[in-house]
């Protein structure tokens, strides 16, 4: 049985998510940006949490934590890099290591760029991946820390993953990413079904967190620098694919 997913709104935009697995009863939190309503989603389940996974180190994504955990005692798992500024970790993760949540193993990623040391989660058997403010719906997280070069490194592992891969992202940025998706590559049909898909979900209050990677892999400007179309108007026709992502990247800087 894959880990049933739930996707819970909290602050202003930002997403958590809580990971169950029926047969053991495990359930992991993957960020803690506000205590009532991740309360109220496990209460309402009757589950307990057993793991807490972070993201990074940013307010938004640890803030709710102790109050959480005061509720819950959960093993809190977060980055190695991360240690010295996140709350106390139960297990310290570095890219290629692995724990799991039930019977599904949970893979650690280097995702650095937002932050130096943010790390995502991939469950595979569940075909989902937990990347906060890496790559996000139709965008990626802003380099607060890290390079244009490194956000294309971690870009690269999340987009290789399987096409069938459910990604779990930490905000609710799409519409906002989908308005300057479309000034860099307004030819693309897949991009431009999204943008409508994108405003009628939001019309409705709906959330637009998680997509498919094969979604993000067709219309995301982020994942997309071999695109003729985005070369040819960013006239970047022969730069290398991590040049052309980071044009786009302080074009979006500057939107
Ligand atoms: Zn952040
Ligand atoms: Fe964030």
């Amino acid at each position: 049985m894959p880990l049933e997913i739930v996707t819970i709104p909290c602050l202003s935009d930002n997403y958590a998510f809580l990971a169950h697995d029926a047969a053991s009863g495990e359930t992991a939190l993957v960020d803690a940006p506000e205590a009532e309503p991740i309360l109220a989603a496990l209460e309402a389940r009757g589950w307990r949490l057993s793991h807490v996974l972070l993201t990074h180190h940013h307010w938004d994504h640890v803030d709710a934590l102790p109050a959480i955990l005061e509720r819950h005692p959960a093993k809190v798992i977060g980055a190695t890099a991360d240690a010295h500024r996140l709350p106390e970790l139960g297990l310290q993760v570095a890219e290629g290591d692995s724990f799991t949540i039930g019977g599904d193993e949970i893979h650690v990623l280097d995702v650095s760029g937002h932050t130096v040391g943010h790390i995502a989660f991939h469950a595979p058997a569940s075909k989902a991946v937990f990347t906060a403010d890496s790559l996000m719906a139709l965008g990626c997280g802003r380099l607060f820390e890290g390079t244009a070069a490194q956000m294309w490194d971690s870009l690269s592992k999340l987009a290789a993953l399987p096409d069938d891969t459910i990604v779990y992202s930490g905000h609710e940025y799409t519409q906002a990413n989908a308005a300057f998706a479309e000034t860099i590559e307004p030819g693309n049909p897949d991009l431009q079904a999204r943008i409508a898909d994108i405003a009628s979900a939001r019309a409705e209050n709906k959330p637009t967190v998680p997509s498919s990677l094969a979604l993000e892999l067709a219309t995301n400007p982020f994942l997309r620098p071999q695109s003729v179309e985005i070369r040819d108007r960013l006239e970047m026709q022969d730069a290398s694919d991590a040049e052309v992502f980071a044009e786009v990247r302080a074009r979006k800087d500057a939107f």
